[in-house]
């Protein structure tokens, strides 16, 4: 003649509750079972995963904004520029007729420059490079005029 612990309103609720879930769960594990059917008919990675890429690459892009203007799809104050060497090939002719390594870009055929602010000008002695062909003994190292780097800046005015 015990009474049971729980009244009869409250245990039909839980069991509700409990049939609610599991339905939640089951609907779920379908539908992830249908997705994953249809990925696998309209090819794998090339629904989801691509279009998420797209949507980040445009996301960031806008965040970017005004910064990248001009197309280039860089970091403000970044610039590519083209080797004048060997005109962005990597490579240029040797004197007996045969491709070689550019020596200035060394066969990439461009150069990324990072300017600081406006104030940073491309070296005029290796053309942004970093690398020049050194006079005084024709060979090309890291251009002395901007050290490497090449952007220069002008003398800083006098206080
Ligand atoms: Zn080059
Ligand atoms: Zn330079």
């Amino acid at each position: 003649m015990n009474t049971p612990r729980l009244p009869p309103a409250q245990f039909k609720y839980r069991n509700v509750y409990i049939v609610l879930m599991a339905g939640v769960v089951i609907a779920g594990f379908i539908w992830q079972l249908k997705w994953m059917q249809q990925v696998r008919r309209t090819g794998a990675e090339n629904i989801a995963p691509n279009s998420f890429m797209n949507q980040l690459g445009n996301w960031m892009l806008e965040t970017r904004g005004g910064a990248a203007a001009g197309g280039a799809n860089l970091a403000p104050g970044v610039e590519t520029l083209e080797c004048n060497n060997c005109l962005g090939t990597g490579s240029v002719l040797s004197e007996t007729g045969e491709r070689a390594i550019c020596p200035i870009c060394l066969g990439v055929g461009s150069r990324l420059i990072r300017r600081q602010d406006d104030l940073d000008r491309i070296c005029p002695l290796c053309a942004g490079m970093g690398r020049t062909t050194l006079p005084d003994t024709d060979e090309v190292g890291t251009c002395p005029r901007c050290g490497g780097r090449g952007l220069v800046r002008p003398a800083e005015p006098a206080p």
